[in-house]
């Protein structure tokens, strides 16, 4: 299969992030007719991210680079067991056990569903399923080719890869039946504009399913002073509980449904009904 055959069966689903207009394939790119702008595919992953992240003033997305190289590792135990027991406390839900929480929550879910910072499909390929077709989204290319790897190595049909940011989807309103956002909603600058986005691109009452970290009692979240310090110097937002649901209110989600293990927290909320 080349790179470019690859996509085909996603186009007409991805439409350009800034003018939302349909994109046409041409030589190894993406191109938007309204607005002439290219997005290259790389490996067969299309690449909406027009600007360079290493340059940002997000402490988050100028650590692109190490990010990049962490998608081998990322997945096994020299980082998710690790993350989640330092961060969330050693009563914190194995990867396993969150992705069994995850998959309840879109149980009943047939359709699309959106997995919001993927990483290397983490979630998203867990949660695919003949009758959930996966669109995975992730500013890290060395995430989204480790992504690529195991679902062509795990055999999974249904996921797909794009390279774009929480704050500009390169999908029209209203596509998703579900959406996942596990283990990336405390990264984003804007909770708020990020939340709105994904509502955005929702069908009414669709759900979304999130993993993130809380003020809670275990790890070392629980100490004030590491909170403020990760908040300031290294971007990562833990939420207070009446904080998250103020945000998903004015985001246009309602019914949050929050479980706190340890200072991981596990919701989901569903976006308003038409
Ligand atoms: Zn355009």
């Amino acid at each position: 299969m080349t790179a470019d055959a690859s996509i085909a069966s996603e186009l007409g689903i991805y439409v350009c992030p800034v003018c939302k207009g349909l994109l046409r394939q041409e030589e190894g790119v993406l191109r938007c007719p309204t607005c002439s702008q290219a997005y290259p595919i790389r490996e067969g992953i299309p690449d909406f991210i027009r600007e360079e992240l290493s340059q940002s003033k997000d402490p988050v997305l100028r650590r692109m680079r190490f990010i990049d190289r962490m998608g081998r590792i990322y997945e096994t135990k020299l980082w998710y067991p690790i993350v989640l027991n330092i961060f969330g406390g050693f009563r914190s839900p194995s990867l396993a056990q969150l992705v069994g929480i995850v998959s309840q929550k879109v149980q009943s879910t047939q359709g699309r569903v959106l997995d919001v910072a993927c990483g290397p499909g983490t979630f998203g390929r867990r949660i695919a399923s003949p009758s959930k077709e996966v669109f995975g989204i992730d500013v890290s290319l060395g995430m989204l080719r480790q992504g690529a790897i195991y679902t062509a190595k795990e055999g999974i049909p249904n996921v797909h890869f794009a390279r774009a940011r929480v704050e500009a989807l390169p999908f029209e309103d209203g596509l998703f039946d579900a959406t996942l956002c596990c283990g990336s909603l405390h990264l984003f600058a804007d909770t708020v504009l990020a939340l709105r986005e994904m509502a955005r691109v929702m069908k009414p009452g669709a759900i979304l399913a999130v993993v993130t970290f809380t003020a809670g009692r275990g790890g070392i979240l629980k100490f004030c002073r590491v909170r403020e310090w990760y908040r300031r110097d290294q971007g990562l937002h833990v939420f207070e509980l009446p904080e998250m649901e103020r945000y998903l209110t004015a985001s246009g989600f309602e019914d949050f449904q929050p479980e706190v293990s340890g200072s991981m927290l596990t919701f989901s909320a569903r976006k308003h009904a038409a």
